[in-house]
């Protein structure tokens, strides 16, 4: 068995070949059309090695402010004067452009973040294409979207974007922005900042004018000096809930509008009457997807008591089957940890759940050794007080609790400080209704999970955030 083997080993390695295009030593800011030099410089990485992949700009106050004079110019000059037809060509043509780079896409996602290939190729580009087509119909029909209203765009919008969905945070950020006639400032997570800088190679190639989008690479700094600019109009945030807290607080009475996508802590529901082997794989893929760096993760469980054993006998079943490893192999499941950071937050958040006297679960099997890795894990005997069911842990752990009556699952899935998504398993209509009215979620889905369309409004209830992307109320929060 090699290092990158892991429980069965069954299947012949089939890694997606990176040797079709380059990803560049260095990147610059892309700064009003233009690769711009940064007086300073960080590394990416590859979390399945800890390899350096290339290093990127670090925007400081100067770049920062340089880059959102360059959206001020392109929204008064250009953008705002173009019709929405005109606009709507620009989306298509960057849709069009990241299909045809789809695969050079996928894999420059999977290097720099650590997702198996198989998610970002069928999954993120796919997804990031659909919603730059979705925005692309809308700009010349604005007026259709909002009857009686006469839409108008904001000005300049400053983006800020987390590292578990790079691509496809970028897309659902900018398509909207671009479409109702408003342009952007965007920064990128500092851990996988090259999608978005070979986006903004995409913009070049479509003719998009310059300044409309401008991407400046950094931390959390850059990202502080890009939402409290006095000419930045609009800040759309997604990230955790805490930074959210501390945007929103910088943000008060200074006028902007803002949206904030943020933290979760998804309750699965299971009842006893739900196909079971179907809810397996769907409660599988709620957390496990992406190594559980999902806001909307299925991170908890409740199972009707009736059925408990045989549905957590079944998921570990289920879950000795699934492949950890290199996340070029097509084969793979479960990818490498995005940071060390979020692998010793994981790992604290597992120590407690152990030490409050929940029971821990793996398969068996080892891990590669170089990178970041976590197994996935599950939680049996969780009280509603534990760390490990209150907390968002943002990695591959899952938390099973039992119940008895629908009410009693309402209950406990409502008690946490989150309300971004929720998930029902069950054969029967009328607990379907019952159970999407009372979770207080902005998303539920019913016997399935994680699915993502552009027309639909994703966002959360109360610590989950502020506000929706995609669909009507993703397109009004960009317009006046
Ligand atoms: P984070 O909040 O630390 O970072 C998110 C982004 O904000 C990064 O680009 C970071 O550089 C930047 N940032 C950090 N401090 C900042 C500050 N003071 N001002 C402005 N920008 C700042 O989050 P993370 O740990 O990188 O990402 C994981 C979190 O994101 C999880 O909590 C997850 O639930 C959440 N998330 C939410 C959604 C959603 O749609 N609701 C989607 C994805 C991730
Ligand atoms: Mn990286």
């Amino acid at each position: 068995m090699s290092a990158h083997d892991f429980i069965t080993g069954s299947y012949a390695p089939a890694p997606e070949g990176a040797d079709h295009f380059s990803i560049k030593d260095r990147y610059d800011l892309f700064i009003g059309g233009k690769w711009v030099k940064a007086s300073s410089y960080f590394q990416t990485t590859n979390p399945a090695t800890n390899e350096v992949i290339s290093e990127v700009g670090l925007a400081g106050k100067k770049e920062v402010n340089q880059a959102i004079k360059a959206a001020r110019k392109a929204y008064d000059e250009v953008w705002s004067k173009l019709s929405g037809a005109e606009r709507g060509k620009y989306l298509f043509r960057i849709a069009r452009l990241l299909q045809e780079r789809a695969r050079e896409f996928a894999v420059t996602e999977t290097m720099d973040g650590g997702k198996p290939i198989r998610e970002s190729r069928d999954i993120d580009v796919p997804l990031a294409a659909a919603h730059f087509f979705y925005h692309a119909g809308w700009a010349d029909k604005l007026e259709y979207a909002f009857p009686g209203k006469t839409p108008q765009p904001l000005g300049v919008v400053g983006q800020v974007i987390p590292w578990n969905f790079p691509l496809l945070m970028a897309a659902w950020k900018i398509a909207p922005a671009l479409a109702c006639g408003n342009t952007v400032v965007l920064k990128p997570a500092e851990t996988t900042p090259l999608t978005a800088l070979k986006l903004a190679e995409l913009f070049q190639d479509a003719g998009l004018p310059a300044g409309v989008v401008n991407i400046v690479t950094g931390a959390g700094e850059t990202g502080e000096l890009l939402v409290n600019h006095p000419d930045v109009d609009k800040v759309a945030f997604t990230g955790s809930t805490g930074v959210g807290k501390a945007i929103q607080r910088s943000l008060a009475g200074s006028g902007k509008r803002f949206t904030l996508e943020l933290g979760g802590k998804a309750a699965n529901i299971i009842f006893e009457d739900a196909a079971i082997n179907e809810a397996v794989e769907g409660i599988i893929n709620g957390i496990f997807f992406n190594q559980g760096h999902v806001c909307c993760a299925g991170s908890r469980l409740f199972v009707q008591e009736s059925i408990a054993t045989p549905v957590i006998r079944k998921l570990q079943k289920r879950i000795g089957t699934l492949k950890v490893g290199d996340p070029l192999d097509k084969n793979t499941d479960i990818g490498a940890i995005n940071s060390r950071e979020q692998l010793s937050r994981i790992k604290a958040l597992v120590a407690a759940g152990k030490e409050e006297g929940a029971e821990i679960w793996q398969p068996d099997g080892g891990l590669p050794r170089k990178g970041n890795w976590f197994k996935p894990t599950l939680f049996t005997g969780c009280a509603q007080s534990h760390r490990i069911v209150q907390e968002e842990i943002f990695g591959p752990v899952l938390a099973i609790q039992t119940f008895r009556t629908p009410q009693e699952a309402l209950d406990k899935a409502n008690n946490t400080p989150y309300g971004l998504s929720g998930g029902v398993w069950t054969d029967k209509g009328s607990k379907i209704f019952k159970m999407t009215t009372g979770l207080k979620a902005g998303v539920v889905w019913a016997n399935t999970f994680n699915k993502f369309d552009p027309t639909s409004p994703f966002g959360g209830y109360k610590e989950s955030g502020i506000g929706r992307e995609g669909g009507l109320h993703g397109l009004a929060a960009y317009l006046a």
